[in-house]
């Protein structure tokens, strides 16, 4: 039987985040690198699609009411840390939209955390469903970004996987039970070892 098709989700691995000077540092982020790495890599590797997420803000932006500002468009803190780079990734900035067949490599910038906020994502994200993927999460913040990328695609009725250690949320307290929801809601748990092994051969 052929290996189930997979599309990944790079939640907001932005310098912003990620960097221990970063505007809004997620506490011991900088421990999942080397996995952010990985994933990345073997995402290439095998031929899956990475659908990335970032924040960019302006300064009027509603979310900045409850968060430092961060990922302001234009700034260094707003591009992704080196580890999650896709050379050919398509950036998809907040008004644009999407045309033709969708890349294998694109990147959706929003302006609040939930990346459903943008009108288009529901769409976006069916087209990369056809095959019925299972949707490999990771990034950050589990607590925010990740959580509704997680809930919104669950909602909607894809397969989801998170891999557990390469995520981390702002109240690392919070991480236990917000796991717990993601698998009560029919997510699967998952880690990067097992994502990226070499698939079996079937002789
Ligand atoms: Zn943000």
């Amino acid at each position: 039987m052929a290996e189930k098709q997979k599309v990944f989700v790079d939640v907001d691995t932005q310098r912003d985040f990620l960097d221990v000077a970063g505007a809004l540092h997620v506490p011991r982020s900088d421990e999942i690198r080397p996995n952010l790495r990985r994933l990345t890599q073997c995402a290439i590797e095998r031929g899956f699609p990475i659908i990335a997420t970032a924040c960019a803000h302006t300064l009027d932006d509603e979310e900045l009411q409850h968060f430092p500002p961060h990922c302001l468009v234009g700034t260094e803190g707003q591009s992704r840390i080196p580890e999650t780079v896709v050379a050919d990734a398509v950036v998809l900035g907040v008004d644009a939209r999407l045309e033709g067949e969708p890349p294998r490599h694109l990147t959706l910038e929003k302006r609040e955390y939930d990346v459903f906020s943008r009108p288009d994502a529901t769409a976006i994200m069916a087209r990369y469903n056809k095959d019925k993927p299972t949707f490999v999460v990771y990034g950050v913040a589990t607590d925010y970004c990740v959580r509704a990328v997680v809930l919104g695609l669950l909602e909607r009725r894809m397969d989801v996987a998170i891999v557990v250690d390469a995520i981390r949320a702002i109240d690392a307290a919070r991480e236990p039970a917000l796991l717990t929801e993601f698998a009560r809601k029919g997510a699967m748990l998952t880690t990067t070892d097992h994502v990226c092994r070499a698939p079996k051969t079937v002789s």
